[in-house]
């Protein structure tokens, strides 16, 4: 059993460390150091270069302690959302939370003081297992660069844990959906709007038309969409030339996610053709979906790890995408671990004391369980 109240204490130092995308190298070269000052060798990669980011990817591995054992590759990421600076976590019995002006950060920094709880009890007990590479990821929440550019070359991974879940432990995130950014520029022509409005052409109109006829939020069980981003316009007493609206959908069948987008389009064209404007149309996959079904060994394993802990096993789709699903794609099969955390991405985030001994109870006994 750990101690959570330690974890915790690690977790709150390092919610403290500022870490938006980008700009982890405070939080890197303090994870370093504790890595280092645990007897284990650490590098960076280049993975910050084409995002232009303070630092790469964090490296260490500890040595199997027997041949022929499954190699594992153990995963948190270490950049946090907005507004992430200048957290102050408060602990109020079993809960942490952040001060009400920020995140916690909580996402994903509870994963990294899970790991370092199960890093410091590998190393003092020594059971049998093969190398673990130890990785913390730059960049996740926006757009999975740390992951994306990683050098798979340099590295072996039978498997991949990522912690990087909610508050459960026993719950294994075993699918994520594919996602699509979209991005639509609407170019209209611009007129005096009270002298000559004859002769101009609203981009804004178009977009909003298109916007109003699209069907967002959940699609089905599977997909959902969104338009997050609009912007456009001159002045007020231009008729706008040009607007941008930027979306996205995610679905888990890549035949709905293309529908989807497709509709997203038709809605846009049919408005922009309805008023005279252009269309150009801008999508770029962000990720793929994956799904390990529940007869997967690395599904089995956890599950059965559950089972010997006494948790309820639960086999989840998640509905984001995370490193997990760029390991996926990279061949490595890849299961999202529990982390005692809740609500992510919002001011009300928070992590329960309790869950986090336990999530690090279950990463241990997952990783036990791989050996056999
Ligand atoms: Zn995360």
């Amino acid at each position: 059993m750990f101690d959570a109240d330690k974890i915790a204490d690690e977790l709150c130092e390092f919610v403290r460390i500022d870490s938006l995308s980008g700009h982890e190298l405070n939080m890197a070269q303090l994870l370093s150091q504790r890595l280092e000052g645990l007897g284990l060798p650490t590098h960076f990669d280049d993975a910050h270069r084409p995002i232009d980011g303070e630092v790469g990817n964090l490296w260490s591995k500890i040595e199997g302690t027997g041949p022929g054992l499954p190699t594992l590759m153990l995963n948190a990421h270490m950049d946090t959302v907005k507004p992430g600076c200048g957290i102050e976590p408060i602990r109020e019995g079993d809960t942490i939370r952040s001060g009400g002006d920020t995140i916690l950060g909580g996402d994903d920094k509870a994963g990294i003081a899970i790991i370092f709880a199960v890093v410091r009890e590998l190393l003092e007990t020594k059971p049998p297992h093969g190398d673990i590479h130890i990785v913390f990821t730059i960049a996740e929440e926006v757009g999975l660069f740390g992951a994306k550019h990683m050098d798979y070359d340099s590295f072996r991974a039978d498997c991949a844990l990522v912690l990087d879940g909610g508050r459960e432990p026993g719950t294994i995130t075993t699918a994520a959906p594919s996602a699509l950014r979209l991005g639509y520029d609407i170019t209209g022509k611009a007129a005096h709007s009270g002298v000559k409005p004859e002769e101009g052409v609203s981009a804004i109109q178009a977009a909003a038309k298109g916007i109003a006829k699209m069907k967002l939020g959940r699609i089905d069980a599977e997909t959902t969409a969104n338009i997050g981003i609009i912007s456009g316009g001159q002045a007020r007493n231009i008729i706008p030339p040009d607007c941008r609206v930027e979306g996205e959908a995610r679905s888990h069948d890549p035949e709905k996610l293309d529908a989807q987008a497709r509709h997203m389009r038709d809605c846009l064209q049919q408005a922009c053709d309805e008023i005279g404007a252009t269309l150009e149309v801008e999508k770029i996959s962000s990720y793929r979906a994956f799904a390990l079904p529940d007869d997967h060994p690395l599904v089995s394993v956890a599950t059965d790890a559950a089972h010997e802990l006494g948790f309820e096993p639960k086999a989840e789709r998640g509905g984001g995408g995370s490193d997990a699903n760029i390991y996926n794609e990279h061949g490595i099969p890849a299961i999202i671990l529990p982390t005692g955390s809740a609500d992510p991405h919002t001011l009300k985030e928070s992590v329960s004391v309790r869950s986090l001994g336990r999530c690090a109870d279950y990463l241990l006994a997952v990783i036990a369980e791989l050996q056999h």
